[in-house]
C-alpha cells in the first residue's frame, strides 16, 4: 500500500514518525548527507544511538554536549537523534531553529518517572529548598527547577550552591545517592529511576570479572549504588569514553547502555569492551526509546521536517532560566 504524506502526516501522533515506505535501494547515507546541504541542517546524535546513525551525526555527545552544540549551531534545522527531552532542550536553547525528532515516541523512562504535577506537591514541602535536576526530565520539570545538570557537570553544579541552602535532587535517585555519597550534601531524593541502568545484573557482571580478571569495570552513576561499589571508575558516557582512552587496560566491562562501545571500539580498536549483561536473558543493555529511531526515520523526518518539536513560549522561558545557570556554571568550571 502506498501511504502518501498527508495519510501520514494525519497518523503522525498515533505512530509517532512519518510511516512512509522507503526504497530500499535509495542510499541512505547519501540522500542525508544531501538533505543536510541543501536544508542548512545538523545533526545531533546521543552516543546510545545506533552505530549507522552516529555515522552520518555532525555532533555526537553525552546530554552536556549536545545541549552546548544546540546553543551554539548557526543552523536552519536540529535533526536530534535521541530522545523526546533531548530536543525538547534543543528547542528551548534555540526557539528560532526548527527541531526535529525521528521518532516523537523515543521517550525515556527517568523523564517519565518525574510527572511535573507530582513534583510541584513534592516541591512544595520543602520551600526553603532549591531544585536542581537532571536534564533527562520533561520541559515542565525542568520549569520547576532552579538548576539543570548533567552526569558530567553535577558534582561542580551542587558544589557551586552555597553549604547551607538544602537541595532537592531529581528526578534520579540512584544518580542523587551517588552524588550525596561524592560531595557529602545531604540532599532530598525524587524517587525515580533510568529503567536501562537499574536493571544491570551485579551477579553476572561478577561472573563476567572472573572470567575477564584484568578487565576494568566502567559504569554510569545512574545504575544501582551495588553495582557502583565494583566499578573501577564511575562517570558520565563522555566521562567513561575518555577514561577508556587514556587508561592502560586493555579490557573493560562496560555498565552503561550499548550504544557507546560503537565509539570506544572507533577510539581504541585494539582493546576489548564487554557490555555488561541486564537482569534478563539479554546478553546487553539497549535503551529502547533510543533504539526507535532509525536511518529511515532520519531520513524521512529531514526530507519531510516532520515531526517537529514546539513548545509553549512560556514554559520554553520558564525552563531556559535553570539550563542558561547550568551552562554559566559548566562554562566557569572550564566543562
Ligand atoms: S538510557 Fe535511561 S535515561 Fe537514557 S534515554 Fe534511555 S531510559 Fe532515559
Amino acid at each position: 500500500m502506498i501511504i502518501d504524506f498527508a495519510t501520514a502526516k494525519k497518523n503522525l501522533q498515533h505512530n509517532g514518525f512519518l510511516d512512509i515506505p522507503v526504497d530500499p535501494s535509495l542510499d541512505l547515507f547519501a540522500a542525508i548527507e544531501d538533505l543536510k546541504k541543501r536544508k542548512n541542517a545538523i545533526i545531533l546524535a546521543h552516543y546510545y544511538q545506533e552505530p549507522d546513525i552516529q555515522d552520518i551525526a555532525d555532533y555526537i555527545g553525552d546530554s552536556l554536549g549536545l545541549a552546548q552544540a544546540a546553543a551554539k549551531t548557526d543552523a536552519d534545522i536540529i535533526v536530534f537523534a535521541g530522545v523526546h527531552f533531548m530536543a525538547e532542550t534543543a528547542k528551548i536553547l534555540s526557539p528560532q531553529k526548527k527541531v526535529l525528532l525521528p521518532d516523537l515516541k523515543a521517550g525515556c523512562s527517568l523523564a517519565d518517572s518525574a510527572p511535573p504535577e507530582l513534583f510541584k506537591k513534592f516541591r512544595d514541602k520543602y520551600p526553603d529548598h532549591i531544585v536542581i535536576s537532571y536534564v533527562n526530565c520533561s520541559a515542565g520539570m525542568k520549569a520547576l527547577s532552579d538548576i539543570i545538570c548533567t552526569s558530567s557537570n553535577a558534582e561542580k553544579i551542587i558544589e557551586s550552591v552555597p553549604k547551607d541552602q538544602p537541595i532537592i535532587f531529581a528526578p534520579d535517585r540512584n544518580l542523587g545517592a551517588y552524588l550525596v555519597k561524592k560531595t557529602g550534601r545531604d540532599m532530598v531524593l525524587w524517587n525515580g529511576a533510568c529503567m536501562v541502568h537499574e536493571i544491570f545484573s551485579l551477579e553476572k557482571i561478577m561472573k563476567l570479572k572472573v572470567r575477564h580478571p584484568k578487565a576494568k569495570i566502567v559504569a554510569h552513576p545512574e545504575c544501582e549504588p551495588a553495582v557502583l561499589e565494583v566499578a573501577d571508575y564511575i562517570g558520565s558516557t563522555t566521562g567513561i569514553l575518555k577514561f577508556t582512552q587514556k587508561d592502560d587496560a586493555q579490557e573493560y566491562i562496560v555498565v552503561t547502555e550499548t550504544g557507546i562501545l560503537h565509539q570506544m571500539q572507533k577510539d581504541n580498536p585494539n582493546k576489548t569492551f564487554i557490555p555488561a549483561p541486564p537482569n534478563n536473558a539479554c546478553a546487553c543493555n539497549d535503551c529502547p526509546h533510543m533504539k526507535l529511531n532509525t536511518l529511515e526515520k532520519l531520513y524521512l523526518c529531514m526530507e519531510y521536517e516532520e515531526p517537529e518539536i514546539t513548545m509553549d513560549e512560556n514554559l520554553r522561558k520558564a525552563a531556559l532560566k535553570p539550563i542558561e545557570r547550568m551552562l554559566e556554571i559548566s562554562a566557569a568550571a572550564g566543562l
